[in-house]
């Protein structure tokens, strides 16, 4: 990841159409305001109180607002306080712009959660000046916002195949197993192991094993419910999670996929069309019977049905229902 450096974030703040919510109870102060405001390039909706204020920036996207204090049904300070508990997505730069020059005004107005805070009358090469600063700080929260999601999805994906890692397995399927307890819902786990992967990587070289494994991850992803999620649990064996699904539905999803994969050719460079399959191993319960039930009990369950499959000659389906 590389830091946003200052010519980055100068483009950006350059580049991007910047909107901005004008906030006054006063016709004539917005209408002074937003021409200001258009005339130095900025989109610009209005709102007369804060009421109008927080039901717009719900349904629009603002990087920057300004608002007045002193307006009827909801004031400034109010919209700056639900401003900041509301958000979530992304940062709003808040200016109050008011008659009220007190510091004491300015203290609460800082407080509230504005960012700046400027007295009336506006004084124009002022106010372009600091919500420039407003852009700077939006477009530095922004990149790092970009760039967290990007670490995020980095450390819960594996490389080589695209599916999630065993990192996300580990702490989402312990989540998925409380959710379940907690309302009573059912949940399945499918393992699956490919079948002498050795013997493709011996063939086809390193590489080629590789290219299976991706083959075969995509052939998983997209045979399962959007709901239904995979992951790589280890080399070549993947779990695919499916809430809201009793083992029994479990049971016949991993027969398809069995089938659906050992159908298909994977195609390797140099080969012909190369056959692959899996064992399979599912586990799982029916809604209200599943108390007790761990991400290790599970996994173990499924585990035992992946080894009984290859027991019983590989390319199968074993269930393994909960007590
Ligand atoms: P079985 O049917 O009993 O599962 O036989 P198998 O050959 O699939 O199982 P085994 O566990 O003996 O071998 C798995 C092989 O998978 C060994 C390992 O080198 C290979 N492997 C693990 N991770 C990767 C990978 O990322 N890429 C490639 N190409 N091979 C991998
Ligand atoms: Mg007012
Ligand atoms: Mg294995
Ligand atoms: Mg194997």
């Amino acid at each position: 990841m590389s830091e946003p450096t200052k010519t980055t974030i100068e483009a950006a703040t350059s580049a991007a159409i910047w909107r901005i919510l004008l906030v006054d109870d006063e016709p004539t102060q917005r209408l002074i305001v937003a021409r200001l405001l258009k005339r130095a390039g900025y989109e610009v909706e209005t709102a007369g109180n804060g009421v109008e204020a927080v039901a717009k920036l719900e349904s629009g996207d603002f990087q920057l607002m300004i608002t007045d204090w002193e307006m009827p049904e909801m004031d400034g300070i109010a919209l700056c306080r639900a401003l900041r508990k509301s958000e979530t997505r992304s940062y709003t730069y808040t200016i109050l712009l008011t008659a009220r020059d007190s510091i004491e005004n300015v203290v609460a107005g800082l407080q509230a959660g504005a960012d700046d805070y400027l007295t009336k009358p506006v004084i124009e090469p002022e106010l372009i000046a600091r919500l420039n600063t407003g852009k700077r700080i939006v477009t530095l929260e922004r990149s790092l916002r970009t760039a967290n999601e990007e670490n995020r999805r980095i450390s819960i994906t594996d490389p080589l195949t695209g599916a999630y890692n065993r990192r996300y397995l580990m702490e989402q399927l312990p989540r998925e197993i409380d959710r379940s307890a907690r309302y009573g819902r059912e949940l399945s786990v499918i393992m699956c192991d490919v079948d002498h992967f050795k013997r493709i990587n011996d063939a086809h070289g390193h590489l080629g094993g590789d290219e299976a494994l991706r083959w075969f991850v995509t052939r998983l992803q997209k045979h399962v419910r959007s709901a239904d999620w995979v992951a790589r649990y280890g080399g070549e064996e993947f779990v695919v999670v499916l809430p809201e699904t009793n083992i029994v539905n479990a049971g016949a999803a991993a027969e398809n996929l069995r089938k659906y994969i050992a159908d298909g050719r994977c195609s390797l460079p140099g080969a012909d069309a190369v056959e692959v399959t899996a064992s399979f191993g599912v586990a799982g319960w029916q809604a209200s019977v599943q108390q007790g039930a761990t991400l290790d009990t599970l996994i173990a369950r499924c585990d035992a049905g992946v080894y009984a499959s290859k027991a019983n000659g590989r390319n199968r389906v074993t269930v393994q229902a909960m007590d």
